[in-house]
């Protein structure tokens, strides 16, 4: 059966159709031969991190002007449904300067810090990472304590951020910091984009991951970080907002890494069904094995269906915050399910390392974990129902 998502890329524009079969000979040719050494390194090679940046993988979303190749959010999606054929650490290092990391200097910064960033992170010489969570605030977002406090020459960060995805190697921080803590979150918040290099901004050491060594998550530390008045990023008091709208667009686009990584297992699946043998048959010949290969295709096609929905919704200017919520909702946790149901279906082979699936569980785990847990999304949902 064709996918929609196929089906969908079909009806692309020639050039749009070509620079995803280019993206695909890359991950496929260029990437995945070197799958094993990444998995050991956490880092993709020199070369293939020049390949990436000739391909435009860091400015995937960036705009013409600086760089990039604005793309909308359903081309970035079949981008990230490309990557997943191989090692995670590719879509780590690219993602953030797409998405989180970006997005709120895209929609809000000046003139002058879009040119000073966005060129650089569409370049890919420059890598962005997003700091929102603080060990004591991670779904209840609104309850960050990190504190930005004005002074004639600009602002004082003091606080921790924790899990801050690429932030070992980052050269750029968006920091989500309290500047009213009366307002908080109604007016009390407010986005700020800070270099590495800044004194008093420290980075720890990796917080490691069942994701294994492809996922570099750090804390970040800022003890008396004095950062100028034009690192502001967007109104004073509207940090919440560039957060949350920089959250939805991450939603839709990590729904279709977790499309493709779970249709990467379900081929693994597939061909393990037709060849492995027992009581004399094709393992695939048993009805209860066939059940975990027709399950795992209905929510793939579910999930996908939904992922064109919510991206045709974007690309009409509508707002997506429920749509967004449902597909990562249901698309995290079927991708999940898929990948435990095809570590079963290899029986021990599963559970090795050599079989390769139990890799693609562990870092699919996370997608239920990051920008909003599953009971967040549910919670949003709802809360919209009632509302109405
Ligand atoms: C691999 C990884 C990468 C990450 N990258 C980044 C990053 O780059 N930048 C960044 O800012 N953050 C990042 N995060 C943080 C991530 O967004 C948070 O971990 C996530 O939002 C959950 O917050 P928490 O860990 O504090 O869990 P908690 O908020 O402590 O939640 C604990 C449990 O309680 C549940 N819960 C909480 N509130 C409710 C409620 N109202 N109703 C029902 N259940 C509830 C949660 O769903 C969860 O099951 C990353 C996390 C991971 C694991």
């Amino acid at each position: 059966m064709t996918s929609p998502i196929d089906k969908a890329i079909e009806q692309l524009p020639e050039e749009h159709r070509e620079f995803l079969q280019q993206i695909r000979r890359f991950v496929r040719d260029d990437c995945s031969p070197r799958d094993e050494d990444m998995e050991k390194t956490g880092h993709p090679p020199d070369d293939l991190l020049g390949k990436m940046r000739e391909l435009g993988l860091f400015g995937l979303t960036l705009p013409e002007e600086y760089g990039g190749l604005a793309l909308d959010l359903k081309m970035f999606s079949f981008v990230l449904r490309e990557l997943a054929w191989t090692n995670p650490v590719v879509r780590t290092y690219m993602n953030i300067n797409n998405g989180l990391g970006s997005s709120g200097i895209k929609n809000y910064g000046t003139d002058e810090q879009k040119e000073k960033y966005l060129t650089k992170l569409a370049a890919g010489e420059w890598i962005a990472s997003f700091c929102l969570t603080e060990p004591g605030a991670g779904s209840d977002a609104a309850n960050i304590s990190t504190r930005a406090e004005k002074t004639d020459e600009g602002w004082v960060i003091d606080g921790t951020k924790h899990y801050i995805t690429n932030a070992p190697f980052a050269n750029v921080f968006t920091v989500i910091a309290v500047t009213d803590p009366e307002k908080g979150s109604r007016g009390g918040i407010t986005a700020f984009v800070v270099d590495r290099e800044t004194p008093g901004l420290e980075v720890a050491p990796v917080q490691a991951t069942m994701g294994g060594v492809a996922q570099h998550q750090s804390e970040v530390i800022f003890e008396g970080c004095k950062i100028p008045a034009n690192a502001q990023l967007g109104p004073e008091g509207q940090g919440f907002r560039v957060a949350m709208q920089t959250l939805d667009e991450g939603r839709v686009s990590l729904s279709a890494s977790a499309i493709g990584i779970a249709e990467r297992a379900v081929e693994a699946g597939r061909q393990y069904a037709m060849t492995r043998r027992a009581f004399g048959k094709r393992i695939g010949d048993f009805q209860g094995i066939q059940w975990m290969l027709a399950d795992s295709a209905v929510e793939i096609y579910a999930a996908s269906t939904m992922l064109l929905d919510a991206c045709d919704r974007h690309a009409r200017g509508d707002d997506i915050s429920r749509e967004a919520s449902m597909l990562k909702l249901f698309a995290s946790e079927k991708a999940c399910d898929i990948a435990d149901r095809m570590i079963q279906l290899h029986g021990g082979y599963g559970y090795t390392i050599e079989g390769g699936v139990e890799r693609l569980y562990r870092y699919l785990r996370m997608f239920r974990i990051v920008e909003g847990t599953s009971e967040i999304q549910r919670m949003k949902i709802a809360k919209a129902m009632l509302r109405e």
